[in-house]
């Protein structure tokens, strides 16, 4: 259907508004019933009332000024507490919630970048050395902040000789993932740690997707090296509770080993004639449902809730990483020690794979360098795992007996943005993209 660009004459009534949401809504990713691997974690119905009240009784105020809303600032600060505990974090640990991951990430490159312009004035090009599998929301914040970003080549988990090796006087962050997302595996926190101290340079874990799941895991026994702020070296860290913090979408948090780091992260504007404005974030006006519906949602579940999930989660990750690796040809890459990770293929077709799994009704997360699927196990999928590999395994045998599959739909699509030398190009077609979607 064409957009329609037409404000109606008069309002409609509100029966008829909500009634052509849903109609719209038709086509959407069905998240609810466990067969989309990314986008939406989901716990149970109740769990979301739960967050839909707490978010709804601070639908309209504005944690913009939370002076004005003691309640938030409160929300806030017990939200950011509870995840340095969580985190390893002590008395002196520090930060704020933001809108999610990338707000996060962007706000730890400012931070560093503003602390380096501050303490080393000699740096006039300032640069961080990262995993190449580290999120792009850090390349974005480079992007954003003048920093340039120096990618290091990681055999899933990045090799700490190497970070050591690429640091240059201008280096002013390191960056290790607690998980990385396209294959789940811990970054060596530990030797990354000793590397940053040994160079008197900070290091921020991207704990985005892990933080709320790696304490459980640990304390449910599996083994999970160390990754947050018990390891000497790291200087801050993001959690999304909007992730596997199970809260409503727009919460996340990024702290620091103490307030001498969050100094830089905050704006301040002393001399407008509007008064003295300060804001700790990217944005203005902060929508304060996600606050109030992220310290529900850890009221709510408590560590005991965490636990069931996290044991929930762990246990059907490695239930499909078994299933999988027992499908001739298909293997999980690496060791994940969450509950994401990411599968390939050798001698069929990936794309034609995903393609497949979508026929039957799978909604598939294509990945590159390598080709793989990735999958990001939640409470949803533990009723459907079982469906899926059997679907997984009647998907692989198909393309192994028809290679010609490799050819249909859209994976020669796939196959050629994962593969095309000029990677320009691909960002030149991506573009256009947006441009239609947009
Ligand atoms: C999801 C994710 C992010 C970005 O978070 P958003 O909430 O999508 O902005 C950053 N880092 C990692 C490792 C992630 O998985």
């Amino acid at each position: 259907m064409g957009v329609q660009a037409e404000l109606p004459g008069q309002g409609m009534t509100r029966e008829a508004v909500i009634g052509r949401l849903k109609e719209m809504r038709h086509n959407d990713a069905d998240w609810h019933s466990g067969r989309v691997w990314s986008l939406v974690y989901h716990v149970d119905d109740e769990h979301v009332r739960l967050l839909q009240e707490a978010y709804n009784l601070f639908f309209m105020e504005n944690a913009l000024n939370p002076l004005a809303f003691p309640s938030l600032q409160r929300c806030e600060q017990e939200v950011v507490a509870i995840a340095g505990r969580l985190l390893g974090g002590d008395g002196e640990t520090t930060g704020t919630m933001t809108s999610g991951g990338t707000e996060s990430l962007l706000l730890a490159v400012k931070t560093y970048r503003d602390r380096a312009r501050a303490l080393r004035p000699e740096v006039k090009a300032p640069e961080a050395v990262l995993p190449a599998s580290a999120h792009p929301g850090l390349l974005k914040g480079m992007h954003y902040f003048g920093v340039t970003p120096v990618p290091v080549a990681a055999d899933l988990r990045v090799d700490p000789a190497a970070m050591a090796r690429a640091i240059t006087p201008n280096t002013i962050m390191l960056v290790g993932s607690a998980p990385s997302y396209p294959h789940g595996v811990v970054d060596p926190i530990a030797a990354l740690g000793e590397v940053a101290l040994r160079h008197g340079i900070g290091l921020h874990v991207d704990a985005c997707v892990g933080g709320f799941v790696l304490p459980f895991a640990a304390k449910l026994g599996y083994p999970i090296p160390p990754f947050d702020f018990r390891v000497p070296g790291v200087t801050s860290l993001s959690a999304d509770l909007h992730k596997y913090g199970y809260a409503a979408k727009g919460a996340s948090v990024i702290l620091y080993k103490d307030q001498s780091w969050r100094n830089h992260q905050f704006f301040i504007a002393a001399g407008w004639s509007g008064g003295i404005y300060m804001s700790p974030g990217i944005g203005g006006t902060r929508p304060a449902g996600p606050i109030a519906a992220a310290w529900a949602c850890l009221h709510g579940l408590g560590e005991a809730g965490y636990l069931r999930l996290t044991d929930a989660v762990m246990a059907t990750a490695k239930k499909l990483q078994a299933g999988i690796n027992a499908i001739p040809g298909l293997y999980v890459l690496g060791e994940p020690e969450g509950s994401i990770f990411a599968f390939a293929s050798e001698g069929a077709d990936l794309y034609a794979l995903a393609e497949q799994m979508e026929q039957r009704g799978w909604h598939m997360d294509r990945q590159m360098l390598p080709p793989s699927l990735h999958l990001t196990v939640t409470p949803a999928h533990a009723a459907v795992a079982d469906r899926f590999l059997a679907d997984l395994a009647e998907a692989q045998a198909a393309v192994l007996a028809n290679p010609a599959l490799a050819q249909e739909g859209f994976a020669p699509v796939y196959g050629l943005m994962a593969s095309l030398p000029d990677r320009g190009q691909v960002a030149e077609m991506v573009l256009n993209l947006l441009n239609g979607i947009y």
